[in-house]
Parts: C-alpha cells; sequence; structure tokens
C-alpha cells in the first residue's frame, strides 16, 4: 500500500459585474503555488497558504471571437482552462487507465467559479468534458491490446436526497436509495448508468443532467447552489492476451456553495434545510478534519462516514483506495474575505489527507 496525499489546487477567478460594480479591490496575491490573502479591514494582516497548485485566472486573459478566455500575451499569468486540465485532468486519467479510483471535487463559495473549472460555460470547456475527450481519444489510441467501456451516471445529493439527473421521476419517489455492500461498498440503489462512447455523447448527458438540476430546483424553490452534483465515470478495461480486468471510478463532484446558507423559504423549509443539506457539507468537513488528524498523528477513533450521503458515497475517496484532487474556489474580492479565508482553511486541512490508492484489477470472469 502506498500513501498518496490529497492534492489540492486554488484558483482565483476575474472579478463579476457586482464585484466591478461596488469597485471592488482584489485581496488576493499569487507565486507559484503559494497564495496569500490579505484582511481588507487591516492590511497588515496577511495569511499565506501553500497548496500544490495556485491558479491566477483573475486578470491578464482577453476573450477570442467564441468568448474563450486565453492569456493575453503568450506565456501570459492568467491560467486558463486547458492549463488546469493539464495539471488535475491528466493525472486522473492517466490513474483511471491504470485501474485506480479517482476523485476531484470543487469546493468553494457560490459564484466562486466551482462549476466554471468543472464543467465549464460555452467555449470554455471544463475539466469533466475535456476529461472525457482525452479518455475517449486514449481508448481508440489503445485499441489492439484492450477493449474498453465507459458507462457514464450523474446525480444530485439535495436534503440528503439522492435525485437522478438522468432519469425522470427519480424525485417525486422520494430520492433513491444508498446501499452499502461488502466489495462495493456504498452505492445508489437505480441509478442510470449510460454506455457511453463519445464525447458528445458525454456532453448531450452533462446538458441533460444540468437542466434538470436547474428544472427541479425552480419547482422545489429551491437554489441548485444548495446541492451536490456528483458525475461518476465507470472504466472497465478488458485485456484478453492477459485475462485481467482493470475497473475505476471517478468521480467528479461539484459541491453545493460553502457560504453560511440563508434560507429564503418558510420557517420549516428553513429548518429542514438548516439541519439537512448542509449536513453533508458539514459531514464532509468533519471527516475531513478527522483524516487530517489521523494523517498527523493524532487518535481518532470515529471518521463519520456515515453521517451524510455525501461522505457515504465519497469514502473511498476519503483516505481509502482512490486519488483524490480537490480544486478550491475564490473569488479576488474584497468583500467576500471572510468567505474566501475559509475556503483556504478548508483545503488547507485537506491537504493532509492520505489515501492508500490501490488497481483495481481482477481476472476476467
Ligand atoms: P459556482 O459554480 O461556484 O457557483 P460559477 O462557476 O458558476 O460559480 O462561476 C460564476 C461566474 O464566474 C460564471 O459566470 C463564470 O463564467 C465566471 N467564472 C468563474 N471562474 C472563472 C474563471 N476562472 N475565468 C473566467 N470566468 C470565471
Ligand atoms: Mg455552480
Amino acid at each position: 500500500h502506498s500513501k498518496d496525499c490529497v492534492k489540492v489546487a486554488v484558483r482565483v477567478r476575474p472579478f463579476n459585474k457586482r464585484e466591478r460594480d461596488a469597485g471592488s479591490r482584489c485581496v488576493v496575491s499569487m507565486v507559484s503555488s503559494s497564495i496569500t490573502i490579505q484582511d481588507p479591514r487591516d492590511p497588515q494582516i496577511r495569511r499565506s497558504f501553500c497548496f500544490d497548485y495556485a491558479y491566477w485566472s483573475h486578470s491578464g486573459f482577453t476573450r477570442d471571437h467564441s468568448s474563450l478566455y486565453v492569456p493575453e500575451e503568450p506565456g501570459g499569468r492568467y491560467a486558463d482552462q486547458d492549463s488546469v486540465f493539464q495539471d488535475l485532468g491528466e493525472g486522473i486519467l492517466e490513474n483511471a487507465l491504470q485501474g485506480y479510483n479517482a476523485t476531484l471535487l470543487a469546493y468553494g463559495q457560490t459564484g466562486s467559479g466551482k462549476s466554471y473549472s468543472m464543467m465549464g460555460y460555452g467555449a470554455n470547456k471544463g475539466l469533466v468534458p475535456k476529461l472525457c475527450a482525452r479518455l475517449f481519444q486514449a481508448i481508440r489510441d489503445n485499441q489492439e491490446n484492450r477493449q474498453c467501456q465507459v458507462f457514464f451516471s450523474m446525480l444530485e445529493i439535495y436534503n440528503e436526497q439522492v435525485v437522478d439527473l438522468l432519469s425522470r421521476g427519480s424525485r417525486t419517489l422520494g430520492g433513491l436509495r444508498v446501499r452499502e455492500e461488502q466489495q462495493r461498498g456504498f452505492y445508489v440503489e437505480g441509478l442510470r448508468t449510460v454506455p457511453c462512447e463519445s464525447t458528445p455523447q458525454v456532453e448531450q448527458l452533462m446538458e441533460q443532467g444540468t437542466r434538470t438540476r436547474t428544472t427541479a430546483a425552480t419547482h422545489m424553490n429551491a437554489n441548485s447552489s444548495r446541492s451536490h452534483m456528483l458525475i461518476i465515470l465507470q472504466l472497465k478495461q478488458i485485456f484478453s492476451k492477459e485475462s485481467i480486468t482493470k475497473q475505476s471510478n471517478i468521480n467528479l463532484v461539484d459541491l453545493a456553495g460553502s457560504e453560511r446558507q440563508r434560507s429564503s423559504g418558510s420557517e420549516a423549509d428553513r429548518l429542514k434545510e438548516g439541519t439537512a443539506i448542509n449536513l453533508s457539507l458539514t459531514t464532509l468537513g468533519n471527516v475531513i478534519s478527522a483524516l487530517a488528524d489521523v494523517a498527523v498523528g493524532k487518535k481518532v477513533v470515529h471518521i463519520p462516514y456515515r453521517d451524510s450521503v455525501l461522505t457515504k458515497l465519497l469514502q473511498s475517496a476519503l483516505g481509502g483506495n482512490s486519488r483524490t484532487v480537490m480544486i478550491a474556489t475564490l473569488s479576488p474580492a474584497d468583500i467576500c474575505y471572510e468567505e474566501s479565508l475559509s475556503t483556504l482553511r478548508y483545503a488547507e486541512r485537506a491537504k493532509r489527507i492520505q489515501n492508500r490508492p490501490v488497481v483495481n484489477e481482477s481476472p476476467t470472469e
């Protein structure tokens, strides 16, 4: 068993309109992989953090004819979608092809760039579509010695309920059940799993899932920033000569907004949401803290994986059999200082987690 720390990246986005209109100041600066944040009330107070990667996507960009964000000058400072993919996505792909499980989590306050980094918008394709494109390319380039199958699933966790984003009607049934099996660990029962052969097919499913997520949220008078979105890519590789099958799961997670949640609904909704919606995010924080303690040699009796749906489904990704990457996204603005600082602290804890990835290999049946 080799140990493998969770890799953590931070990314800071450009000002949005609201921040520009408010005359915001940028309180974040980066030098190679370290990031410094300055307290807007007292500029003497600076806190620095060091991560595996720090992406400056705040300035130094221009937009081409298709609205693609690109560095202003060749070799410029702006970290575009391609450079993020090269660091984070290629490694995950490489791992998956070797038979390891992999997980990529986006954490940050609403509007900080989680979905931009994971899914992307328009021409600015994010990690997930880029990963799929490269995966199918790798499969095409390697057809002689293996046969590959890719399966795609997409779900949402809202109020501790699992909703299949690729099938109609699962929300009305009160959500899908999460079950546990010895070998497999936790899984969602009856989740739709679609065999895929091309990037356009995956992109069409992503679109469908994202649409379902937004409409469902509107119906329930809820905000999709309060739900967690999880895409599961299963890769099965059959090596006929060796009679070996490798199987890897790639979890791609766009987490709910990390800000303290204010409900706009009724008192009853507020109570329900307060306990349940964030139960998954709170438990994720508790699991991360416990694992960070384990990593520094503290005695920890209990890791509370079972306390929420999200942590059940991510159990192997957190301290288990997975290579895991977290991208923490930040607003650059002074008005978001508190939230950004808390995101950096969260990310710092996640960095300490050690996993024990193994190749999932078995004789072909
Ligand atoms: P979140 O999913 O965290 O709520 P989004 O990813 O939707 O936030 O981002 C909010 C807005 O900021 C979007 O309009 C998005 O296009 C923009 N944005 C986020 N990150 C970047 C980035 N790295 N470069 C350019 N624009 C970005
Ligand atoms: Mg989002």
